[in-house]
């Protein structure tokens, strides 16, 4: 049986701007976090993605805020954790690797020191010697060789910058890490280099992952489930070869149609017409029905509820019945 280490219910954040308007950029998301699994949260950017992880760290900007829902982790809700609990949580049970990551890495700080500077900050009473130790073992864990943690960031690679931001986010031994976009700007033999260190990492470390991305094909390789955000809400969710085999809502399967199978017949990629939504004022009734084929006037009145068509597949969608 396998074990639940998160459960996000009914989450909500919003921004709110000077004028008192509200953007509803998480509105109302579910899903779970099995132990060792990984879970990939899909879609076009401005979807909520990066916001529903932020909100699960407790690290949104001033603006944003939780305003309804629960994060249990391990059954005890984050959201109800003063910011001291959450500063003893991230890191040492919840870490993220923040898109764009290895562009921050200091260049004038060998890679060692600013690994063990983030043990340091993390894990009181340890040495310097005791943290650049485990720097050193850090960076074998991802691949990169020990003798290397007297190196500068100029002299690493892409792909090696963004395997050290890995062994980071890995440094305290976290149970969860939430990685964003962790391939952006790397090339596909790259990609594919760290799509394979981060499942490895899955199962050597029985580790749970949540990859955020917009490439259906990234989940593929590291994910058991996927959760298809749209305009701030799930569409659809569940075991992933089951969603990709068989999408039932439209904006799915217009993100299946729209990426390249690297196995089967070549077929022409789609591209799906028109824009995400304002979601200061999101469409009435489903959100995707300005850009759905399938629209009809129910799907302008009515919000979908997302329902459960059979083990474990959940689609927000007036079309589908359970
Ligand atoms: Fe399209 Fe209607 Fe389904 Fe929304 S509910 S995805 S508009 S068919």
């Amino acid at each position: 049986m396998p074990e639940r280490l998160l459960e996000v219910r009914n989450l909500k954040t919003y921004f709110y701007l000077e004028s008192g308007e509200s953007v509803k950029a998480v509105d109302g998301i579910s899903f779970d976090v099995e132990k060792g699994e990984g879970l990939g949260l899909v879609g076009e950017s401005g979807c909520g993605k990066t916001t529903a992880a932020l909100s699960l760290m407790r690290l949104l900007p001033s603006a944003g805020k939780i305003v309804e829902g629960k994060i249990l982790f391990k059954g005890d809700d984050l959201v109800k954790k003063s910011e001291d609990e959450m500063r003893r949580i991230r890191w040492k049970h919840i870490s993220m690797v923040f898109q764009g990551s290895m562009n921050a890495l200091n260049p004038l700080i060998k890679v060692g020191d600013q690994i063990a500077e983030a043990i340091i900050l993390h894990e009181h009473g340890i040495s310097k010697k005791e943290a650049l130790n485990r720097a050193a073992e850090l960076l074998e864990l991802v691949g990169i060789e020990r003798r290397r943690v007297n190196n500068y960031p100029f002299e690493f690679s892409g792909g090696m910058k963004q395997r050290t931001v890995i062994a980071m986010a890995l440094a305290l031994n976290p149970e969860l890490v939430i990685a964003d976009e962790p391939t952006t700007a790397l090339d596909v033999i790259v990609e594919a280099q760290i799509l394979g260190l981060m499942r490895d990492l899955k199962e050597k470390l029985n580790l749970s992952l949540i990859m955020i991305t917009h490439d259906l094909s990234i989940v593929s390789e590291v994910c058991n489930d996927v959760a298809v955000m749209y305009a701030g809400m799930i569409c659809e969710y569940g075991d992933l070869r089951e969603v990709y085999k068989n999408p039932l809502h439209p904006y799915t399967a217009a993100l299946v149609r729209a990426y390249p199978s690297a196995r089967g017949t070549r077929r022409r990629l789609y591209s799906l017409p028109g824009f995400p939504p304002d979601l200061i004022n999101p469409p009435s009734g489903c959100r995707f029905h300005p850009r759905c084929t399938y629209a009809t006037d129910v799907c302008r009145k009515e919000v979908p509820d997302i329902i459960d068509v059979g083990g474990g597949h959940y689609v927000a969608c007036h079309l589908v019945r359970g």
